[in-house]
């Protein structure tokens, strides 16, 4: 039965986000009980069940739409044999510094060939599809896993956006021509745009990567930034185009229908749902706690009795009533615990649960309840005989609601600029700057330096989508432009 206690909101958030995102993101984290980090390796936590259950709702969500798109599951070994790992050499050297490696075994000492952790699994699948793909009736060849890679990171670590082992999907597609493999890195983009803004509400924009900063061995990478609205973006999933660059030195050949033997063309797309899950947490959430999309909240509706002395049956017995009539259709939770209703607001605000149903003496008087929405705090009274039908359409509008409500506009965030003291004003501000630039290929690897430098953001690349604005010359050096990029900070 319900005891006297204080209102304080004791689990509560106590950190503004605007004023210390970081300290508001630690806290979060421990305080909705996300991750722990104490594991004591750095690099690697544990995600606690409130977390995982999200994730878990996210690879489903995400492995359906590839499956619709025509790829298959499959799982490979985590291990890879060095030797694979050296076939591409583009893919060593920008991978070797990250790998974790095996080198012995149980009591039988060290290996006679090392063997890497994947940090991600092209020399692990493409040996095999030398094997697996024979003619052009095998192609478009479409597969993908979900699984956790390793790399050696050596930037600061944080729960889900960074780490040294992180989960997520990906897919290896192989194709007779280019353009197939280039239609894929726009159904990849297509993909993303579903899942991360429609689904997880989180605005994204997708830029062709320079040169530089490409993926090991990729023709052309082409990666979604989200905008976290702090003036800074995020590199969310990445799709590369990476020509005949594996399938020459890793054998993935066809008998095409001329007889003739060719190489495959390649495409890879890696979605990682642990970062993304981060990006979501810290782009949604606010003072109170969390916000979760309604489809991927752990608990989607909690009731909350109102419990008054004498009144305490009537109250709980309706309360169960309510709870009988979603529980097959939504994950909903009856908070009968010992804790006073203000302790219980506050706990549930702080784990993002997006409808809150509040049942006291008086409603049942009335026949009503109090229904109480998530991400915008507004209240209802909604009588008993029409609750179902209003729950059925709160929960249908929260996910579109909170994306149309959270998603920014690009372009609002955008200054043009056309010399270096704006363009560091701008990024100073937590602007993104849209400049005029020399060229996104090594050749301007020189002006993106001074870019880091001065002006104190990274080149993010080439809009993929229509780009509306032009510059004569280059910000930094003066040549004369050959593209539009994108300056900005990132995490
Ligand atoms: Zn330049």
């Amino acid at each position: 039965m319900a005891k006297k206690k204080k209102e304080t909101p004791i689990t509560g958030i106590t950190v503004s986000k605007d004023e210390d995102f970081s300290a508001w993101y630690t806290e979060i984290i421990e305080k909705a009980e996300l991750a722990d980090i104490r594991y004591n390796l750095k690099g690697f936590v544990c995600y606690r069940p409130w977390a995982t259950i999200s994730i878990r709702k996210m690879y489903r969500k995400y492995e359906e739409l590839l499956e619709k798109n025509g790829h298959l599951p499959l799982t490979m070994p985590s291990l890879i044999p060095e030797s694979n790992l050296m076939l591409e050499a583009d893919h060593v050297e920008g991978f070797a510094p990250e790998v974790f490696w095996v080198t012995e075994a149980g009591s039988s000492g060290p290996l006679n060939e090392r063997l890497a952790l994947r940090p991600t699994s092209e020399t692990a699948l493409y040996p095999m599809y030398s094997i697996w793909i024979r003619s052009y009736k095998d192609l478009p060849f479409k597969r993908y896993q979900s699984c956790q890679v390793w790399r050696y990171e050596g930037k600061m670590t944080r729960p889900f956006f960074r780490g040294r082992e992180f989960h997520w999907i990906e897919a290896h597609d192989v194709f007779a021509t280019e353009e197939g493999a280039m239609a894929q890195v726009h159904e990849d983009m297509e993909m993303t745009y579903q899942m991360l803004q429609d689904e997880f509400c989180i605005p994204i924009i997708f830029f062709q990567r320079p040169k530089w900063d490409k993926f090991a061995g990729s023709v052309n990478t082409y990666a979604a930034d989200a905008l976290m609205g702090s003036g800074k973006v995020l590199q969310l999933p990445s799709t590369h185009y990476l020509g005949q660059n594996f399938s020459k030195p890793f054998n993935v050949k066809f008998i095409d229908k001329d007889g003739k033997e060719k190489y495959g063309y390649q495409t890879c797309y890696g979605p990682a749902i642990s970062r993304i899950y981060g990006a979501m947490i810290a782009y949604l959430g606010d003072d109170k706690g969390l916000i979760l999309p309604f489809d991927l909240a752990p608990v989607q509706i909690v009731i909350i009795p109102i419990l008054i002395k004498g009144k305490e049956t009537i109250v709980l017995e309706k309360c169960d009533e309510v709870l009988k009539k979603f529980k097959d259709k939504y994950t909903i939770k009856l908070d009968d615990s010992d804790d006073s209703p203000g302790s219980k607001f506050y706990y549930w605000e702080m784990k993002g649960v997006p409808f809150r149903i509040e049942i006291g003496p008086k409603d049942i008087q009335k026949k009503q309840v109090v229904i109480v929405k998530r991400h915008d705090g507004k209240k209802y009274f909604v009588s008993e005989n029409k609750l179902e039908k209003q729950i059925d359409e709160f929960a249908g509008n929260y996910t579109r609601e909170l994306k149309e409500k959270r998603l920014i506009d690009f372009e609002e965030q955008i200054e043009l600029c056309y010399e270096r003291d704006s363009a560091k004003e701008a990024i100073e501000q937590g602007k993104i700057v849209c400049c005029g630039f020399c060229s996104i290929d090594m050749k301007a690897y020189r002006c993106a330096e001074v870019v880091e430098k001065e002006i104190g953001g990274l080149v993010r690349g080439k809009r993929v989508d229509e780009e509306k604005h032009e510059f004569a010359s280059c910000i930094i050096c003066g040549e004369p432009a050959t593209c539009t990029v994108y300056i900005a900070k990132s995490y």
